[in-house]
């Protein structure tokens, strides 16, 4: 008999214990596969750690002291994940204090989660010939509806009758066309060719190549996959939103043809054949978002993080890894590189850089022309003008584009019609009935939506707190501008690209199609336009409630909001015709808004970490957040106190808080931050923590995000 240790996946049991189960069929069990089992009354998924073979079950029970139960099924034949794999989820589960269960169900694709619902892998109907004499038509094996459609349903009939053929059941797989490499047609820029050999020649593990906006990154990524193909590796390219892979995949495909492309947009199946392209070597290179740094390679050769600053590279729940960490763990693996590319890096990033632990390249200059010009426009002085929502100067530039014909992007990032809706007659904001947020006016929709959770309501309710039903709507979101924009240039023909309009699956990639096609003179949009689109005829770019994501007041809202101001406007005049850009804002003072505009990332670096250094914020030391979410307000706060004590004998371990935070979903929310320059210790300091903790009974969810990148 067999003793079989099995992770499971259950809301109660936080830690890394496994669970001890006796197998006694034929059927052969291993390291990492998939396993049904009864817990708890219930039939549940595990993932099998450890097997120890010739056990008598029960002496094994009367030296541990209880009974144990059988595996109820076997799922998987193979193990799903490698040696490297295998090590890689127990290193994430560590550095991101996570249950090497959940680090599992982020890592694998939804087929083959460890997961009690994880979606079953289709399979298909082929034929095989058998008879000899018919091989010499049908070298090979058939689809089952290709080969009706050859012979006729009757000769398929009497074929199968007459045993000249098989019919079998196979998993449904993508194909790849033959290896092919189109010629780059530029010849690379003195810059391009530094940064491509410094890439391939320097003995540091991380390049950080810091490349303003149109400086021709993505051609020296181009170059790099095409020389460590021809090593017969594998290159991973990693580009932060889903509205971003269409631009790299077209720009990669019109170059490659064996590449895997691998983001949320794909079903479950699809993302199943694109990880068995990968697994079975079949492809060398693979563009993707964040969970693509999990894909089976076994001879990588390059990994890209394009515009590595953007928050997307950080995943929001447990576990809330760092794909740039992930990357490297990977690359140390794999012996190869980690090229790191932004017009504005992280301050951790470029701080290594500075350091000389990353390897610093530089594109400074933008391959076609050079950077638009900027005006940064108040709108304190705009409104008395009573230019509430375009402002003069911005009015008058959209007008001449389209005298002119050219193109122009509108960047607002709040979506809906407007963000708040007030009674007029006791100014109450309406807000969600589950969080503790305002609702915005979606005119589309006309109803009320809450932005976090989804919820909705029309808009004739009454005012909790004076009866009325007068309500009056402040401030734009994309829907308001749109319509403001269509009223002042009736003639203009708009698309908007936001959450709401984006829905539909392969619309990112249509909207931004029609526009480069240019059946649009305007593209207004949230921060989804503003990072990675290149069209030669977009001459300007209008930004507006440059200063908004200030207010949100953390540790990192000075450097989104540079980022967001420099990325948005590097979009403008990318070809032969110069370009322009117009930040509206109500703060024109601000060290963050005014080196934005000008473009300048090295003044704001310095800057910057100065303010870090002062406070003590990362890069200068590292944070963890640890949040305690419950329906029961007084339970969580006193989970949160009681960890709060826990900690506060740690020397070298600075605790802030507890805080409470407002209400989402219907649960409160608590959250204490730990400040360390040690790392490690704050990580091994809250490992002992939960195992003081066992069995979570008051089903509070604990969440810790490790160098968290919002704390709002
Ligand atoms: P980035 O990724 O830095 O924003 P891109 O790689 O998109 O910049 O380059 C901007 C534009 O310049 C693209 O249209 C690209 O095709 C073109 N380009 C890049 N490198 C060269 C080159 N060496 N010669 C001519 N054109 C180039
Ligand atoms: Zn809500």
């Amino acid at each position: 008999m067999k003793i079989v240790k099995v992770y499971i996946e259950h809301p109660l049991m936080q830690l890394n214990t496994t669970f001890d189960y006796f197998y006694s069929g034929e059927k052969d069990i291993n390291k990492g596969i998939r396993v049904t089992v009864p817990f708890r009354s219930q039939k549940v998924i595990g993932f099998v750690d450890e097997v120890i073979d010739n056990i008598d079950v029960k002496e094994y029970e009367q030296k541990i002291g209880y009974r144990i139960k059988e595996i109820i099924g076997i799922i998987d034949e193979y193990p799903l994940i490698n040696e490297e794999l295998s090590s890689l989820a127990k290193w994430l589960s560590k550095m991101t204090v996570t249950p090497l269960i959940s680090c599992l169900n982020a890592m694998l694709p939804p087929s083959l989660k460890p997961h009690s619902n994880f979606k079953k892998v289709v399979s298909q109907n082929w034929v095989r010939i058998v008879d000899e004499d018919l091989k010499k038509d049908f070298p090979r094996d058939l689809l089952l509806k290709d080969f009706k459609e050859k012979v006729g349903q009757y000769r398929y009939s009497k074929y199968k009758k007459d045993r000249k053929i098989e019919v079998y059941q196979c998993e449904k797989k993508a194909t790849v066309q033959e290896d092919k490499i189109v010629e780059s047609p530029f010849t690379l820029t003195e810059q391009q060719k530094k940064a491509v050999n410094t890439v391939l020649n320097t003995n540091k593990e991380v390049i950080l190549l810091h490349g303003i906006t149109g400086s021709g990154k993505t051609e020296v990524f181009l170059q790099l996959s095409k020389l460590i193909g021809q090593q017969d590796k594998q290159v991973l390219i990693l580009v932060p939103e889903i509205s971003l892979t269409p631009l790299m995949v077209k720009r990669f495909k019109e170059r490659f043809n064996n590449i895997a492309v691998y983001n949320s947009a794909l079903s479950a199946q699809e993302k199943y054949e694109q990880y068995c392209l990968v697994k079975e070597n079949k492809v060398k290179i693979v563009v993707g978002t964040r969970s693509a740094v999990f894909m089976p390679f076994n001879n990588l050769g390059l990994i890209v993080i394009d515009e590595e600053h953007d928050n997307s590279y950080k995943q929001d729940s447990m576990p809330r890894y760092n794909t740039r960490d992930v990357a490297i763990e990977r690359a140390k693996y794999h012996h190869c590189k980690v090229l790191l590319a932004s017009a504005t890096p992280t301050l951790e990033s470029y701080a290594r850089a500075a350091k000389n632990v990353y390897e610093l390249v530089k594109l400074d200059k933008r391959i076609n022309s050079s950077l638009p010009i900027s005006h940064l426009i108040d709108m304190q002085n705009e409104i008395r003008k009573g230019n509430y929502i375009v402002s003069a100067p911005l009015k008058e530039a959209i007008g001449k584009r389209l005298q002119l014909n050219q193109q122009s992007i509108l960047l607002l990032n709040r979506r809906g019609y407007t963000p708040i809706v007030k009674c007029s007659s006791c100014s109450h904001v309406a807000t969600c009935p589950h969080c503790e947020l305002a609702l915005s006016y979606h005119k589309d929709e006309n109803l009320l939506v809450c932005h976090f959770c989804g919820y909705s309501c029309p808009t004739d309710l009454t005012c909790p707190k004076c009866g009325q039903k007068m309500w009056q709507n402040y401030g734009v979101g994309t829907q308001r501008l749109e319509e403001e924009i269509h009223n002042i240039f009736p003639q203009a023909k708009i698309i908007r690209m936001d959450a709401d309009t984006t829905r539909k699956k392969d619309a990112h990639s249509k909207i931004l199609q029609a526009f480069e096609n240019h059946e649009y003179d305007i593209l207004i949009g949230t921060q989804m336009i503003s990072k990675g689109l290149d069209f030669p005829n977009v001459t300007l770019v209008g930004i507006f409630n440059a200063d908004s994501p200030l207010a949100r007041n953390d540790y990192r809202s000075v450097e989104t909001t540079f980022d967001l101001i420099v990325q948005a406007s590097g979009r403008s005049g990318r070809s032969d015709q110069s370009g322009e850009v117009y930040v509206q804002s109500y703060d024109t003072i601000h060290y963050g808004i005014r080196l934005a505009v000008k473009q300048d990332y090295i003044t704001f670096f310095n800057n910057e970490m100065s303010y870090r250094h002062a406070l003590l914020y990362p890069p200068y030391a590292y944070l963890i957040a640890v949040y305690f979410l419950g329906k029961d307000d007084e339970q969580c706060k006193r989970a949160a106190q009681s960890a709060v004590d826990y900690f506060q004998a740690e020397k070298q371990i600075k605790i802030l808080g507890p805080s409470e935070l407002g209400r989402r979903k219907d649960e409160y929310r608590y959250r204490f931050v730990m400040k360390s320059k040690d790392k490690l210790k704050m990580i091994d300091s809250l490992w002992n923590w939960y195992n003081t903790l066992t069995i979570n009974k008051n089903k509070i969810n604990i969440q810790v995000d490790v160098d968290p990148y919002v704390l709002d």
